[in-house]
């Protein structure tokens, strides 16, 4: 797959993926009296790209197989993650905990063929990404914003001169916010997508789908966040039309409405991210739960 190259400055290159494939995603390239690379999951002529370019600064967004791909193999010294997301990138014990499978799937042979399917692979992350951070390349700076919510370690990375941030998983794609994971959590995210309301930032390079959003920024990031909005009203309705128990709740699909295939993946991402969206409506008392019934207040 040919990826697209945008040259963003003299020291700022997004490698774009065309379109969305896993375990790949868009990716940002610093070359700066220090190099930098933003998520590692460049298809093919991506790894070209990088192959003899030395990676002072590997900086990872979150804990996710399609960001980190192909780290194991680039010319690197240090790695940088936060540690809320290291587990699930260096054990894959953690990986599997972290996506519901210990909780939801009993049968360890399924745990086996995801695993196997995704083609896991462990890094080593030597160094934690932490909000405030400021990486300074030399002419470029980078500052680290901690977005939770998709993941609890989740980050972006504003580029202040440049004025734009690089939002990872928060990718603004019609698909909707993602938070399948046992730390993922619908407050965080929402204060997350609120964080970048409030930045107004010139341009946002996401890491799923067209890279470069210059468009309408803020009615594409309110609409991206209204889908969560709309997902939870969904959950309020099945509740209202007598599904009380989460797989009740999760047989109405209220998050993915048609489940894309692997459907049997997404139907346990559907569980995990309607547990999200319940916790939150337990937290800000518009649901009670009595022995895994939940019931509207
Ligand atoms: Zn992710």
């Amino acid at each position: 797959m040919a990826i697209l190259i945008h040259k963003l400055s003299r020291h700022i290159t997004v490698l774009e993926l065309p379109r969305f494939q896993f375990p790949y995603c868009n990716c940002v390239w610093i070359d700066d009296d220090r190099t930098g690379l933003i998520d590692s999951s460049p298809p093919a002529d991506g790894q070209n790209f990088l192959k003899d370019r030395p990676i002072d600064l590997m900086l990872q967004s979150h804990g996710h197989l399609d960001h980190y791909f192909l780290t194991p193999y680039l010319n690197t010294a240090h790695v940088y993650m936060h540690p809320a997301d290291q587990p699930m990138a260096q054990s894959a014990d953690a990986y599997l905990e972290e996506f519901g499978f210990n909780l939801l799937v009993s049968d360890k042979r399924l745990h086996k063929m995801y695993m196997e399917a995704i083609n896991y692979r462990t890094i080593t992350v030597t160094d934690p990404l932490y909000e405030g951070q400021v990486f300074d390349l030399g002419h470029v700076k980078v500052e680290v914003m901690h977005l939770p919510g998709h993941s609890a370690g989740h980050c972006g990375f504003f580029f202040p001169e440049q004025d734009f941030v690089f939002t990872a998983d928060l990718d603004l794609s019609a698909f909707g916010p993602w938070y399948g994971n046992l730390k993922s959590n619908i407050a965080d995210l929402l204060n997350s997508l609120d964080r970048l309301l409030e930045l107004k930032p010139g341009f946002v390079v996401s890491g799923h789908g067209p890279a470069i959003v210059k468009e309408n920024v803020p009615a594409r990031l309110k609409a991206y966040r209204d889908i969560i909005l709309y997902r939870e009203q969904r959950i309020l309705d099945c509740i209202r039309r007598g599904h009380h128990t989460l797989p009740e709740i999760a047989r109405c699909l209220p998050c993915y409405q048609k489940l894309p295939p692997p459907e049997k993946v997404f139907l346990l991402y559907e569980y995990i991210m309607d547990m999200a969206h319940l916790d939150h409506l337990i937290k800000t008392g518009r649901l009670g739960c009595e022995n895994g019934h939940y019931f509207l207040k």
